[in-house]
């Protein structure tokens, strides 16, 4: 059985949750409606009544939110409360364009601190862990977001930050850190700067991670684990849900629950807008059921999954998510074929290459290229061009078949590409500069 920050919620009944959503729902849309102008509008015109809504059932009836309303009614549009309720603002980190902000009122943080508590207790941590904060400390929801929540557990919060690698590890040394949470790519950039110091992955003292803000596949959580030698959890999250702690993983590191006491999850046909049953593939949709500030009704993610209500070992009853498969938006179109990044990091890393890699999409003569530069490690590198484009050909093969299309692979010496201390930046696409 799990280990649990606050057990009667996280295991309580599906009966009991759905109770505590349908009473959630019922005053949340009262209280948008009241508020939020915007949102009033958009079911003013979809012929919506707060009445309407008696239980989670009817959440369907409402209209949605997208990035594009966020952008609309930046900045204040979307507030539920009045501003001097509100004590932080935090931004989104603009990955897919103009930044939005979302506010909280105190409140609003403690429930999201609660939700990072679960994660980092879920991972195994407890009082007496000492806890390094390597996500960015700033308008960035990581820092901030996993540094409350491991306030709230009693750990020793170390906030660094992310960045300057070398300093990160001195402390992680000198001070004995047990968990680190950053990005996967900065986990996996830290390893690699702890084996070049000639640390073995026994040297630190560290027993776990809590990783996300950006998509990573099995192949990078085994790449993680063995060079830090712990177990790397997964957490997700947003910044217009609130930030990292909408969902974590438990000890079967087998897809994040989602704390559905404060967040009611659909799975939408992102053509249709339809919901689709249990078990299907589509878009995460999420209504926030008891947030002041931000209070987001059907919010359109873009991130792509599944969700399941599988029981699980761990005694949690809130359903889980998989591993988002990427945002609709970061799919590629090459050819009409459709390719996530995701499935070229399975193969590189399967085929025993490092995670340090480049995507490059162009249009040459109305027809798309990719291209995908692949970092060597010392040990691989050579000198001797036929062994490399052997090396290339091979890795063109695995590509096309885990692919459907080929791409032009590229070896690249060791140390080329730019390491990532946030969210890393994989594909470059061109064709964007030429629309
Ligand atoms: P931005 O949308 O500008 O990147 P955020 O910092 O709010 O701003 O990022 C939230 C997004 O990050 C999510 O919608 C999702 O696409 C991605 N994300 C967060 N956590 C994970 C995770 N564990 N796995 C995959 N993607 C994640
Ligand atoms: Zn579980």
């Amino acid at each position: 059985m799990g280990r649990y920050y606050q057990p009667e919620i996280e295991t309580a009944s599906r009966e009991e949750i759905l109770r505590i959503q349908n009473e959630k729902i019922v005053k949340q849309v009262k209280h948008v409606y009241e508020n939020v102008k915007y949102y009033r509008d958009l079911m003013d015109k979809k012929g919506v009544k707060p009445e309407d809504i008696k239980s989670v059932d009817d959440i369907k009836k409402l209209p949605f939110l997208s990035k594009a309303d966020l952008r609309d009614s930046y900045p204040y549009g979307m507030l539920g409360t009045d501003l001097k309720n509100c004590v932080r603002i935090h931004s989104t980190s603009g990955t897919t364009g103009k930044r939005v902000v979302a506010f909280y009122t105190q409140n609003d943080v403690d429930l999201w601190e609660d939700c990072v508590a679960r994660a980092i207790v879920a991972a195994g941590g407890s009082k007496g862990d000492v806890l390094q904060v390597a996500y960015g400390f700033g308008l960035f929801t990581g820092g901030a977001g996993v540094h409350g929540g491991s306030h709230k557990v009693g750990c020793l919060t170390l906030p660094m930050s992310s960045g300057n690698t070398d300093r990160q590890i001195q402390f992680m040394m000198d001070l004995g850190s047990t968990i680190i949470c950053c990005t996967p790519s900065y986990a996996a950039h830290i390893g690699e700067v702890l084996a070049e110091k000639g640390y073995k992955p026994e040297d630190n003292k560290l027993k776990c991670g809590i990783f996300g803000a950006e998509p990573w596949t099995e192949e990078m959580r085994q790449t993680i684990e063995k060079s830090l030698g712990i177990k790397a959890y997964d957490i997700y999250g947003l910044t217009e849900t609130s930030g990292p702690g909408v969902a974590y993983e438990c000890e079967e590191q087998n897809g994040m629950h989602i704390n559905e006491d404060h967040f009611y999850a659909e799975i939408i046909d992102p053509d249709t807008g339809e919901v689709l049953p249990e078990g299907s593939k589509g878009e995460l949709v999420f209504t926030s059921l008891d947030k002041e500030a931000f209070p987001l009704l059907r919010y359109r993610t873009r991130d792509i999954c599944i969700l399941s209500r599988e029981k699980c070992s761990c005694g949690r009853t809130f359903v889980k998510m998989c591993k988002p498969m990427g945002r609709s938006d970061d799919m590629l179109i090459i050819r009409g074929v459709n390719v996530f990044p995701s499935q070229i990091e399975t193969v590189l890393l399967n085929e025993g290459y490092s995670p340090n890699y480049q995507i490059i999409v162009d249009r040459v003569n109305n027809s798309d290229t990719i291209d995908i530069n692949v970092e060597l490690t010392p040990d691989k590198f050579s000198d001797i061009i036929s062994e490399n484009l052997a090396k290339e050909k091979k890795l063109e093969g695995a590509m096309r078949t885990m692919l459907g299309i080929g791409p032009k692979i590229h070896l690249v010496p060791p140390k080329t590409i730019t390491r990532s201390e946030g969210k890393a930046v994989r594909v470059i696409d061109k064709r964007k500069l030429h629309d």
